[in-house]
């Protein structure tokens, strides 16, 4: 009898790979554990067990595991279930699910470590130098690895020399799997069980009469023992006791005390205070809206105006799972928003609430990991961005998936390019869990979803403690611009209205959906503008730092003092983004503390929260910033929105534009007058009658779905008709061209819905790789996976050709 499992690598291939095990390792492999196995000539990788058989590959002899790295799976069921949806629906590899799913820390790297081989003696006249240099350094440590060996050699081929050797028998070659996970260790103090008898004790005190300081703390540990029963801590010990590590060091050489280590948790949350609140009577109602509708309905949309209290909502909703001994999953778009929703949830459920993304390291997702997987009291209620759909969840109850309209949710690069919204509701089909989905300003798809039917709607229409929607008035930039009534880029009504809002001492949010100091250069005599030598795009000027940079690969250069085209001095600046507007505001405003939240202020761990922050405790009056500011952050005191250009909002070239564009400019505006204090927007516009605009003053969503779903129906998009976007990349101009029409032709010739393309994006090059897209529409109603399959198998054919192989391919399912 043989014995084989079958496992996924972490890799962009289709399959998955068959190795050989032992009876006994067959038995003690359980699906969901890892293995590291050989793959290729040299290396080793992190591998899941998905099967286990008896039957032998039928194309290749298989190779045995390396070694089995669990004692119990660290993946489940459902998520193995989980994964294979989401690579067949977006068109990925299982193994890049997996790859993106687990905690990089449980993917082990493998390192080839080289060693000298015991007794071998050196013949230094039969060694070439590069052999000789390699012996050498093993002289001086015992193991090396191939990159040391690069570096000692200067070169890069080593496999040859090292082969050289190891035919010599001077080498041995071992690959070896480091864990990088280390739990965070705590280290522990305890009496020495000998000393536990009451005699021995008596014995013991007499022994350190002479050794005052010790005999001290070795009372004081007594008496710290009497208190609780817990276990302590050397910290805590030398800390109460007022005594050194040098003491406790000699009582664990005399073998007195003895120490041990308990691994802790490196995030934990404390009951801050119990934070109990009753929910006002238009929330009730909502509350038990939703409560009947999960009666009919696995999904429910929540559609309640900003600051009406969503979130309390959530939380009575999610207490009834947690009551139930469920598991329930937060979904935020977007990680900035965390901060405040961790506090606001741990002050009702205390340590229960677990926190899971990508600005945590890796030590504090594997920990998170496995309280999901252990369905932990600690991991009650998990609250993530999209990628902690992939923890192991085995009891869910309910998914909320917050603020369901934000594109953020889509995942483009790398694969698996899921959409989370999406993914959570196949995910709690799984569980027979509900979901939650909950905006100001739905999504058309999910609103599509509620007039066919397919989910619950629960409507609030007033905020909290029923405080006004903001007023919204409009300015019409080109009569400003004709009477002369702007400075730099405000209105003269905006800035009044900042000076007043500031001389009441409330706090103002200027929107631009652009940053930098301005989008690019241009010379006045040529009209030359400076673009990124890789990328098909013009460099955007940042004037504090005097530098053009690339906002697609991060190139940079100083700005230039002349034109490279025709050397004049005559440069300006066109377009403005935050950097330009934070500046002009320091100007106008010189007494007042400005404010910026973008891309580029707001990296780092905690760069968002530090902001935020500061704003909250009301360090900062005026805070500019892009669409970050859209995503319902809750501020208390800002009374003033400012919106300086809506136009950029709606000249997008998307055929979400104007839905973005209102959800957008509701969004921001939902900022302003969160409490009692009435609420005022601006916007500045030059199309003041645009529809778009004009249902974001009226907040009328359903006059923009009702408009925007004709167009959609009109012109093919979703949610009738499903995109999949092919994005071929190839440095080669002409290749690319070829390539890309050859696929076009094939997917024409045997796809029955409308394929469009190969088409040359706005920005048609970007690191040096120019880009073509081929956009295919699938009616909701024609076979989806037929037309997958078809695709599949066309693209098999084209990197069969050779000339084409090369053509990188992504494929993205529901595109954005
Ligand atoms: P939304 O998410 O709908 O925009 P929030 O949930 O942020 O709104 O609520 C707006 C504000 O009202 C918050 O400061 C919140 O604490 C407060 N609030 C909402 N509901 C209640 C309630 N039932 N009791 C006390 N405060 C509430
Ligand atoms: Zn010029
Ligand atoms: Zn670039």
């Amino acid at each position: 009898m043989y014995y084989f499992i079958e496992v996924v690598l972490p890799l962009a291939v289709s399959k998955t790979f068959t190795y050989q095990v032992s009876e006994a390792e067959f038995n003690y492999i359980q699906i969901g554990m890892r293995v590291a196995v050989p793959f290729g000539k040299t290396k080793i990788f992190t591998a899941l067990v998905i099967e286990k058989t008896n039957t032998p590959p039928q194309l290749y002899q298989a190779k045995e595991i390396h070694q089995i790295l669990d004692e119990k799976p660290v993946v489940n069921s459902f998520q193995i279930q989980h994964w294979k949806w989401i690579a067949s629906y977006y068109m990925c590899s299982l193994g890049e699910v997996f790859r993106s799913a687990l905690p990089s820390g449980y993917i082990l790297e493998s390192e080839t470590i080289i060693s000298a081989k015991e007794n071998f003696e050196i013949v230094s006249d039969e060694l070439k130098d590069d052999e000789y240099l390699i012996l050498e350094a093993l002289k001086n440590q015992s193991s090396i690895t191939v990159q040391e060996v690069i570096k000692i050699l200067g070169k890069k081929t080593i496999f040859p020399i090292i082969n050289k050797l190891l035919a010599k028998g001077a080498l041995v070659l071992q690959e070896e799997i480091s864990e990088q996970y280390k739990p965070k260790l705590v280290r522990y103090i305890k009496l020495h069980d000998e000393f536990l008898r009451q005699e021995r004790l008596a014995e013991l005190l007499e022994v350190l009469s002479k050794a005052k300081k010790q005999r001290e703390l070795v009372l004081h540990y007594f008496q710290l023992q009497a208190q609780d029963k817990n276990p302590i801590s050397v910290k805590k010990l030398i800390e109460t006791a007022g005594s050194s590590t040098a003491i406790v060091k000699s009582l664990v050489d005399k073998s007195i005390f003895e120490e041990y280590y308990i691994a802790k948790d490196r995030v934990s949350f404390d009951k801050v205070e119990n934070s109990n609140f009753t929910l006002s009577q238009p929330q009730q109602m909502a509350f038990e809206s939703i409560h009947e509708n999960f009666k009919s309905f696995d999904v429910n949309l929540l559609h309640g105006v900003t600051s009406s209290g969503k979130t309390e909502i959530y939380i009575k909703i999610l207490e009834q799972y947690i009551q139930q001994e469920k598991q329930v999953l937060f979904l935020l778009p977007e990680i900035a928003l965390t901060t405040q929703l961790v506090q606001r949830l741990t002050a009702y459920f205390g340590n229960q609430v677990a926190v899971f993304h990508s600005k945590y390291s890796d030590n504090e997702r594997i920990e998170v990991w496995n309280q999901v997987l252990e369905n932990s009291p600690k991991a009650k209620v998990v609250i993530g961005v999209r990628s902690a759909l992939f923890l192991p969840f085995s009891n869910l109850g309910c998914i909320i998936v917050d603020e369901e309209h934000e594109q953020t949710y889509k995942q483009h690069d790398p694969a698996p390019r899921y959409h989370a919204r999406d993914a959570a509701i196949v995910l709690a089909k799984q569980h027979n869990a509900k979901v939650l989905l909950g905006s100001a300003t739905p999504s058309l798809e999910s609103y599509y979803n509620v007039q066919t039917k397919k989910y619950g709607i629960t409507e609030l229409k007033v905020r909290f403690g029923n405080v006004v929607l903001p007023e919204i008035s409009l300015i019409d930039l080109k009569d400003k611009y004709f009477r002369k009534k702007i400075t730099g880029h405000f209105s003269d009504e905006l800035l009044e209205s900042i000076t007043e809002t500031l001389s009441n001492g409330d706090q103002v949010i200027v929107f631009q959906n652009r940053r930098g100091f301005s989008p690019y250069v241009e010379c006045m005599i040529c009209g030359h503008v400076p673009h990124c030598p890789s990328c098909d795009v013009s460099l955007t000027y940042y004037k504090f730092k005097n530098q053009l940079r690339c906002h697609y690969c991060g190139y940079a250069i100083a700005n230039p003092t002349h034109c490279h085209s025709c050397q004049s001095v005559d440069l300006t600046t066109k377009g403005f983004g935050t950097e330009q507007i934070e500046m002009e505001l320091k100007t106008l405003f010189p007494n007042k503390n400005i404010g910026r939240m973008d891309q580029d202020t707001t990296r780092g761990k905690f760069g968002f929260e530090k902001i935020i922050d500061a704003f909250k405790n009301r360090e900062i009056d005026v805070l500019v910033g892009t669409q970050m500011l859209a995503k319902g952050l809750d501020f208390e005191n800002v009374t003033l929105v400012g919106i300086l250009n809506a136009d950029n909002l709606l000249n997008q070239p998307n055929f979400r534009a104007y839905e973005r564009a209102f959800q957008m400019m509701t969004q921001v505006s939902g900022r302003a007058g969160r409490s009692e204090k009435n609420g005022k927007v601006i916007i500045q516009t030059y199309n003041p009658y645009h529809n778009t605009i004009q249902q974001v003053v009226g907040n009328n969503y359903l006059g923009m779905y009702k408009e925007q779903i004709y167009e959609r129906q009109n012109y093919k998009y979703p949610p009738f008709f499903r995109l999949i976007k092919l994005t071929l990349k190839h440095r080669d101009f002409d290749k690319l061209k070829e390539g890309s029409l050859w696929f076009y032709n094939v997917l024409v010739q045997s796809l029955s819905v409308p394929v469009l393309g190969p088409e040359e994006p706005a920005i048609n090059r970007i690191r040096n790789e120019y880009i073509r897209t081929i956009m295919i529409k699938v009616p909701t109603n024609t076979n989806l996976g037929k037309t997958k399959e078809i695709i599949n198998k066309m693209r098999t054919s084209f990197e069969a050709i050779s000339q084409y192989r090369s053509i990188k391919i992504t494929i993205n399912v529901d595109v954005y």
